[in-house]
Formats: structure tokens, sequence, C-alpha cells
């Protein structure tokens, strides 16, 4: 059995994006935002690019922000992150099997909340108790699919998100503000980051809100 402290084990790719033949994401975006006023498909100067951008966040003709896709790797969260990960709705998933992976060495994670209180050492006793208990049953024949019942939520998992830039930053608004939960709030972060580095414009209201304000 291993332990992750809080985040200490997240880790999230950008495995990758949107990228037009010519240009970056936020170019794709406003171009494809352009067509709608201009009579021909048009080049956009970076100037242009980011003026048309900041009117259709203004306005919110957020459709446009549809065009671009972000797909991460995220690995070192829990199965309760997932499932709040999960009812964002207009993502793709795709998510390690609890029916098709035996879990050999279990890894948890453990919210910072937990250490040094008198919780502690029960707390790990049960998860000890419960990995061991799900290794005896699948060594014992009982199928993975059932063993895992037994496993606590907060089992480590591997998931891959795709979402385009509206969703994206829709999820961002919600996940990284100050009163979401501490584990889908770094989640979020991380992937706020690594969009803010690819897609400047699209990202630098959400980046100056949530990372520049709360670092
Ligand atoms: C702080 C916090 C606490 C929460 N607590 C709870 C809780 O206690 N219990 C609980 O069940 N959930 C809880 N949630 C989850 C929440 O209710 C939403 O399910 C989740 O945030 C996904 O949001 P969404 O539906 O806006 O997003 P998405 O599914 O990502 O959808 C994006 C947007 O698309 C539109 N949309 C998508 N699907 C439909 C549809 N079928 N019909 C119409 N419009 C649609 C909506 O405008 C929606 O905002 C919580 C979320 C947060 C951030």
């Amino acid at each position: 059995m291993e332990i992750c402290r809080g985040s200490q084990c997240l880790k999230v790719e950008l495995i990758a994006y949107s990228m037009p033949r010519e240009g970056d994401v936020d170019k794709l975006v406003a171009e494809s935002g352009a067509i709608s006023h201009a009579p021909e498909f048009r080049e956009l100067n970076e100037k242009r690019v980011r003026h048309l951008i900041l009117l259709l966040k203004k306005l919110g003709h957020e459709s446009v922000f549809e065009h671009a896709c972000f797909t991460y790797r995220v690995e070192g969260i829990s199965r309760v992150c997932s499932h709040q990960l999960v009812r964002h709705r207009l993502a793709s998933y795709t998510q390690q099997s609890q029916r098709y992976v035996k879990l050999r060495n279990p890894k948890f994670i453990v919210p910072e909340s937990i250490f040094g209180t008198e919780f502690e050492k029960e707390y790990f006793e049960i998860l000890e108790r419960a990995s061991n208990l799900y290794r005896r049953m699948v060594e014992g024949g009982i199928r993975k699919e059932d063993a895992r019942f037994v496993l606590p939520q907060g089992i480590e998992t591997k998931i891959i998100i795709t979402m385009n830039a509206r969703e994206l930053r829709h999820f961002i608004k919600l996940r990284c503000a100050p009163d979401a939960q501490w584990e889908i709030r770094a989640l979020a972060r991380s992937m706020l980051k690594l969009a803010y580095e690819v897609a400047p414009i699209l990202f630098e209201d959400l980046y100056e809100e949530y990372i520049e304000n709360y670092p």
C-alpha cells in the first residue's frame, strides 16, 4: 500500500491540444469567430486576435471557444475526485478500469486533515486491511469487479480528459473557486496553468482570477 499526502502525487499533463496549420490556439479561436462578420475567411494579426477573443468573452459568444480542444493525462487523484470530475458532462473521459486492472500495490490519497490527528492510526489500519482483503480475494478467485467493492473511495485513479475550451473555462470557474473541494481544485488549477501556457489570451482572465490571486 502506498500513501499520497494531499495532492502530493497529482500529476497533470497536457498531452494534446488543437493547433491550426499556422498560428496557435488563440488564433484558431479568433479566426473561427471572425467568419461570422466577414465575407471571406481572413488571417488575423496578433492585435486583432486579442481584440476578438476579448470581445467574444465580453459578449458571451462562447460557442466559438468550442473549436479548441485540450486533452489531459491525469494521475494521482482519488476516486472521490474523479467522481466529481465526471459530473461535467460536456467532456470526454477514459478512466483506468478496476474491472480489468489488478491493483497490486494500491495507492491511497489521504487528506492533509487526517495527518497528526487521533484518527490517523485507525485510518491507515483500515486502508491496510481493505488492501489486504482485496488482494486475498483476487488471489482466491473473486473477480476484480467484485473485490473492488471493498476499496475505499480514496483509492488512486488515472484518467484522460478531453474538454473543449468553452467547457474547460466553465469547469475552471466552478472548480478553481475558493469554495471548491481541495482535490478537484488542485486538479483544476493545474489544468488552467497548462491551458494558459498554450492559449494565454483565452485563459488570461481565469489565470489572473484563480492563480495570480491565489498563488
Ligand atoms: C462547489 C460544488 C459543490 C457541489 N455539490 C454537489 C452536491 O452536493 N451534489 C451533487 O449532486 N452535485 C454537486 N455538485 C456538482 C454540480 O451540481 C454539477 O453537477 C457539476 O458542477 C457539473 O456542472 P454543470 O452541470 O454546470 O457542468 P457540465 O455538465 O460540465 O455542463 C456545462 C453546462 O452545459 C449545460 N448543460 C449540460 N448538460 C445539460 C443538460 N442536460 N440540460 C441543460 N443544460 C445542460 C449547462 O449550462 C451546464 O452548466 C457540486 C459542484 C460544485 C462546484
